[in-house]
């Protein structure tokens, strides 16, 4: 049986089980039909009007689609291969009796690159990281477009990447955001560039220790045919294009916010500049933009830019197509998103920040700052972020399930720094939080919601939570 290529006659005969009947799983299963297989179960213990609908229409295709409890305890006793959903943890039971039987798990990512038409196939410029990810992908398609590529962001952002990779009018050329659940299953793939933005603690539940989510993270690299972007700051993604096995040929270039070496992009005072794919780069430098193109000039959102643009150049873009997609682009909502200024004082949204790393990134693009913090921490600590941040803190507002343990953490770190702990959790919480914030505050002030925790047990969602900020603070303007 070959599952080398998407004409392989090996699809037909080649019993599937794809676990999960998402957005993913429904992708997946409705491609390989498409792709010609014949043998396919479809997995989920779930069991809602929403979900059978769907099952309907691809049980007329000829799938076998059961839903319900219990429906993923036991993994068929026919199967060739698994394709698994990303929220699935690796030690789920099907999982793990694939694992035991060697049957091969494959991501969405996998089955997306095994189904690509080596005809048209477009390369794919992939990206993954803790945080950055969404506005780097963003950046990067913006400076593609620029350039007149046909591009598109795909993966865990936007659009499937199957969708992308099985539209019938092929893209010039695809930026994949990727996850480290989506990597974790994905093993052909062969990018011809790809960064890791940065690496710190985040989703340890799902693969059970940092050093299995760094592993992950590195898959990336494997395979990767022009560039290995990786960030000079962090080096432990430089640590990983190291051990990475990459086409021959493949190079690494850094990014940095401080003066680039050679085959590095970074800053020489306020210009964004290219020591890696000019030919002179021995002796001189390539200028792409300025800090001015960048909004907000935030210092982790002009390390995005320069990670994007280093893809971007890897792709053979010109440095004014670089400029123009950085001067017309704006990350989505509450990403370090201005709000108001009300009394002198400076409101942020940054409800996106859902992990001390990211947090604290905001924190320190700031000089003086009343800090919104908290929510569900998911067991990680804040000791860094505070001593990091401790001299910017004005005051530190706090909400949430797990606040006591940014409290300790202040207490040890910044005892001196004045603390609000608002124990409300109904509607009118954020109201409090955002007055007692104003109460603190002085004239030139950041008031910056930056919560580093999870929005769940207060909010539908961070969106929900840096609504909830904006008007609380649009009603203390009135
Ligand atoms: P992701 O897709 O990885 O979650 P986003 O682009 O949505 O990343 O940004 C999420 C949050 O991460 C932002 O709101 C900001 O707080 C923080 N952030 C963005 N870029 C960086 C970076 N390069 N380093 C650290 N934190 C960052």
């Amino acid at each position: 049986m070959s599952l080398e290529s998407r004409t392989a006659d090996g699809w037909a005969t080649t019993q599937f089980v794809v676990l999960g009947f998402g957005t993913a799983g429904y992708a997946c299963a409705d491609s390989l039909i498409q792709a010609g297989a014949e043998h396919l179960v479809v997995l989920d213990d779930r069991d809602t009007e929403a979900l059978r609908e769907k099952a309907q229409i691809l049980e007329t295709l000829g799938a076998t689609i059961t839903l319900g409890p219990g429906s993923t305890a036991e993994l068929p006793k026919e199967v060739d291969v698994v394709v698994t959903s990303p929220g699935v943890p690796p030690h789920a039971p099907l999982l793990a009796q694939a694992a035991e039987r060697d049957v091969p798990i494959w991501s969405e990512i996998e089955l997306a690159w095994r189904l690509r038409d080596p005809a048209t196939a477009a390369p794919w410029l992939c990206i993954t990281g803790t945080n950055g990810k969404t506005t780097t992908v963003q950046m990067l398609t913006a400076i593609l477009q620029a350039a007149g590529h046909r591009a598109v962001a795909a993966g865990n952002v936007g659009l499937p990447l199957l969708e992308a990779v099985m539209d019938p009018e092929p893209y010039d050329v695809i930026a994949v955001e990727l996850s480290s659940y989506q990597l974790h299953f994905t093993h052909s793939m062969s990018a011809h560039s790809a960064a890791v933005l940065n690496l710190a603690p985040d989703h340890v539940d799902w693969h059970g220790s940092m050093e299995a989510y760094a592993l992950d993270k590195g898959r990336i690299y494997a395979n990767c045919q022009v560039a290995c972007v990786y960030n000079v700051a962090d080096p432990a993604t430089e640590q990983l294009v190291a051990d990475a096995d990459v086409v021959e040929g493949c190079r690494a270039i850094g990014f940095t916010l401080g003066t680039p070496g050679l085959s590095m992009v970074g800053l020489v005072d306020d210009l964004l500049v290219d020591r890696a794919f000019i030919e002179q780069r021995a002796t001189s430098a390539q200028e792409l933009a300025s800090l001015a193109d960048i909004t907000p000039a935030a210092p982790h959102n002009v390390a995005n830019a320069l990670a994007a643009a280093a893809l971007a150049r890897s792709f053979g873009v010109p440095a004014t197509a670089v400029r123009d997609g950085l001067r017309g682009f704006r990350p989505d909502k509450h990403r370090i998103a201005h709000v108001a200024d009300v009394a002198g004082v400076n409101y942020v949204d940054d409800s996106k920040a859902t992990n001390p790393h990211a947090a604290q990134a905001s924190l320190l693009a700031y000089e003086h700052v009343v800090w919104i913090a908290g929510g569900q921490a998911k067991g990680a600590t804040f000791d860094e972020l505070v001593i990091a941040a401790r001299e910017r803190l004005r005051a530190v507002v706090l909400l949430g399930q797990d606040k006591q343990v940014i409290i300790e953490a202040l207490e040890r770190h910044a005892p001196d720094v004045p603390r609000i702990v608002v124990d409300a959790t109904d509607t009118g919480a954020m109201r409090i939080v955002v007055g007692e914030a104003a109460k603190l505050a002085q004239v030139g002030d950041t008031v910056l919601l930056a919560p580093g925790c999870a929005s769940w047990d207060m909010f539908a969602n961070y969106g929900a939570r840096g609504d909830a900020f904006a008007e609380a603070v649009r009603s203390l303007a009135e």
